[in-house]
């Protein structure tokens, strides 16, 4: 069962100081960020030690025991067979980093702390979101992502009620810390993907079968936007950069190329259309390096703002795929 699709939908907000809770768009979480909005029980700003977050939609159908499994759940990996069977963390490890690692001994700790791991899906837009947050970093934004669509196993008992995001600073949750024994999935409040949503945190075997997509998918955005944006990318090949008006430091880099400055000047462009909270992440997934391919390029834009603005297409594609059994 899908649910509505909103990444710019309202969240409710909670503070922990008066305990007032109250809705607010993303612009206003966006100002709340800067210091520039007050809790309107206790007037505290985001700096207060113990200031509002936001938390569950009260509405939230994941929220419903009965319905967690029956409801489309989402993940996004640049993995082609999540979620991997037999995976085996060593096995990229080259032999130094093995030596460092403490040996035989010290590798299988960790190897079993790294299989220990929960696996995570939450909705459709904690996917997406998710999968931009990846692509800031230059070296997964070239690697290919997936886009699988879960469903759980019918019978899979689900933990009472939620938890506060259970993830370590690099995103890792220990099965058993919010799985006890007897308990497939865990829900829990997400605070960096689609923040207000709720995820969960899960093992292989509550999932049943998954069906993958490869995203962005080939640019449906009219291919006007496609052929502009290589026609402004060719032609500002032949440019030279405009002058800064500043006086070039001494640790200035190489001057930015007018290309990039185009494809800069483009994303950001479309990054206005999306909700607040995805811009700076969605620019940074869309910074061309020199060297790109301005076709390769501007379809991948495209179709990445394609993914956010109008979901139907994604959703259609995973409507057309086979199910794997998992
Ligand atoms: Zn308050």
């Amino acid at each position: 069962m899908e649910r509505r699709i909103d990444f710019a939908r309202d969240r409710h907000m909670l503070c922990p100081a008066c305990g007032h809770r109250w809705l607010v768009d993303l612009d206003w979480i966006d100002r709340w960020e800067q210091a520039q909005e007050t809790c309107p029980g206790c007037d505290v700003t985001c700096e207060h030690e113990d200031s509002p977050r936001v938390t569950v939609d009260p509405d939230d159908l994941a929220l419903d025991d009965d319905r967690v499994a029956q409801l489309s759940w989402y993940h996004t990996s640049t993995q082609p067979d999540w979620p991997t069977r037999d995976f085996d963390p060593a096995s990229a490890l080259t032999a130094e980093i093995r030596t460092t690692m403490g040996g035989d001994e010290g590798l299988a700790k960790w190897a079993a702390t790294q299989q220990a791991k929960a696996l995570h899906a939450g909705t459709y837009e904690a996917a997406v979101h998710n999968m931009l947050r990846w692509m800031r970093d230059q070296a997964d934004r070239s690697r290919q992502f997936y886009l699988y669509r879960l469903h759980l196993q019918p019978s899979v008992v689900v933990r009472d009620g939620w938890v506060i995001d259970p993830a370590d600073f690099a995103g890792n949750v220990a099965l058993d810390n919010v799985c006890p024994p007897g308990v497939d999935v865990a829900r829990y409040l997400n605070y960096h993907e689609a923040p207000g949503g709720i995820s969960l945190a899960l093992g292989r075997d509550a999932i049943a079968r998954v069906q993958r997509i490869s995203v962005p998918l080939p640019g449906a955005r009219g291919d006007g936007w496609v052929r502009d944006a290589v026609a402004a990318l060719v032609d500002a090949a032949g440019t030279t950069a405009p002058p800064t008006g500043r006086c070039r430091s001494r640790r200035s880099s190489a001057p930015t190329s007018p290309r990039v400055l185009t494809a800069k000047k483009l994303a950001t462009a479309l990054a206005a259309r999306l909700p607040i909270n995805l811009r700076s992440e969605f620019e940074s997934a869309a910074a061309f390096t020199e060297g790109d391919d301005p076709v390769k390029w501007a379809r991948r834009t495209s179709g990445l703002c394609d993914l956010i603005e109008d979901p139907r297409p994604a959703l259609a594609a995973l409507d057309r795929q086979g199910h794997r059994q998992v």
